[in-house]
């Protein structure tokens, strides 16, 4: 028995599933997943001692790779002083600095732990503010697992939706519609028909929870005016999208100004991080200053700051947009070309250093063509480039992640393995 399976049989007893957080149980595409001891680089070394190019890329937080020497080297500093002060730290203040910096739209922030606690932290600022209770949200965006967004829609799909997850009440369902990404006419009747009562629409605006989804031409500045217009607050949930897809995010790529936004992942450099920030009158309602209660014992700990700003100024040192998306298109289009030598129909959404790769025929712009892929075929293909040493997400429905320790070397490398994956399918 492998050490990964030894380790796995104990988990399970104990832990449920036999893991933290339930992707990582491999269960959509089938097996049993592989621990991993150390990282560094593009590479996972597992329990076993494979070496695996990875664009898991820890769900998105590491860009520059795991255990970056800055970075490490900045965590080892902090660590010196203490772990935890419970009191203000002149790292926070100089990572509040950097993010009204990098990030347009944020005129004001608050660190909290984790993307969960940006989104809901950012739904509870927007209720407060404009003292409505409903939500919009959209099918295959994922907010984290906070119960107003494990919802999806219902049969009143543009009033109200149904509960996603056991022990959420239906009444807080009630107070979330679901919608379908991408769909103007959509999101127009939804306003229609709750005038008056849309607190917030929090949406990512690439998403990367079903896979990687752009946004038609047009559709953020018209969710931008009709949220502007109904006087709702539009957040963008750039937790995973923050400082990947460029220095200031999907907002700084596509010029729209939302009023919130949520952070987490990147800004962590590795460590458990969130954010929400946005502009200045909203963000003043925040506790101590306003009615809006949020707290966290553990919220600007000097060890996470000390990671999150060594990331963050490497990221405006190196300018690593260019050559990351240079990265991306080449795998895309070694997948692109296997597929079609193959004769497998595949859409390979891409963007910087996030892409999908979908296997069916229909362009994938929302949660039902996302689902269109097959799966089953994913599941083999996964397999097909683990065996070859190359890890991708365990699921259909995740991006992959570049990073900019993904050197010349291992990108030509992964393309050999996707392409030959591809041709075992
Ligand atoms: C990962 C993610 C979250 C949740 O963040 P956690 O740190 O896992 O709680 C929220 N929103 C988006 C877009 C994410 O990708």
């Amino acid at each position: 028995m492998s050490v990964s399976d030894q380790l796995f049989t104990r988990a399970k007893q104990l832990i449920p599933g036999g893991v933290n957080s339930p992707v990582r149980a491999f269960r959509s595409v089938g097996g049993t997943p592989f621990f991993v001891k150390a990282a560094r680089g593009a590479t996972l070394v597992t329990a076993d001692d494979r070496e695996l190019i990875d664009f898991v890329c820890t769900w998105g937080p590491a860009i520059h790779g795991h255990n970056h020497p800055r970075i490490k080297a900045a965590i080892a500093t902090a660590l010196e002083h203490g772990t935890s002060f419970g009191t203000p730290n002149p790292y926070e203040v100089e990572m509040a600095e950097l993010i009204v910096k990098f990030v347009p739209s944020i005129q004001k922030v608050r660190m909290c732990n984790s993307g969960t606690e940006a989104t809901m932290s950012a739904i509870r600022l927007a209720r407060g503010y404009t003292k409505r209770d409903k939500i919009i949200k959209f099918s295959g965006c994922y907010h984290g697992h906070s119960d107003s967004l494990l919802i999806k829609a219902g049969s009143g799909a543009l009033t109200h939706g149904h509960p996603d997850s056991a022990g959420v009440p239906a009444s807080f369902a009630a107070e979330t519609v679901v919608l379908p990404f991408n769909d103007r006419g959509a999101l127009a009747a939804a306003f229609a028909a709750n005038q008056g009562q849309i607190a917030c629409v929090i949406l990512e605006a690439y998403c990367g929870n079903v896979g990687f989804i752009m946004p038609d031409p047009g559709y953020l500045a018209f969710v931008r005016a009709l949220t502007a217009k109904h006087g709702t607050v539009l957040i963008f949930d750039e937790v995973m999208t923050g400082f990947r897809i460029a220095k200031g995010g999907v907002q700084e790529r596509e010029k729209i100004t939302p009023d919130l936004t949520c952070l987490g992942k990147i800004i962590g450099g590795g460590l458990p991080v969130g954010a929400f920030g946005g502009r200045a009158d909203i963000m003043d309602l925040v506790a101590p200053l306003g009615p809006v209660y949020q707290a966290g014992t553990l919220s600007g700990n000097p060890l996470a700051m000390a990671a999150g700003i060594a990331g963050l100024q490497l990221l405006e040192e190196l300018n690593p947009y260019p050559r990351l998306d240079e990265l991306g298109r080449q795998l895309r289009d070694a997948v692109l070309a296997a597929c079609r030598a193959k004769g497998i129909p595949v859409q390979v959404p891409q963007c910087g250093s996030m892409f999908s790769i979908f296997f069916t025929p229909t362009p994938v712009r929302d949660y039902a063509t996302a689902l269109n892929g097959d799966a089953k075929l994913f599941g083999r293909f996964f397999h097909a480039c683990l065996a070859r040493g190359v890890y991708l997400a365990p699921s259909a429905y995740e991006a992959g992640f570049i990073s900019t320790a993904h050197d010349g070397a291992a990108i030509a490398k992964a393309c050999d393995v996707l392409a030959e994956s591809i041709r075992s399918l």
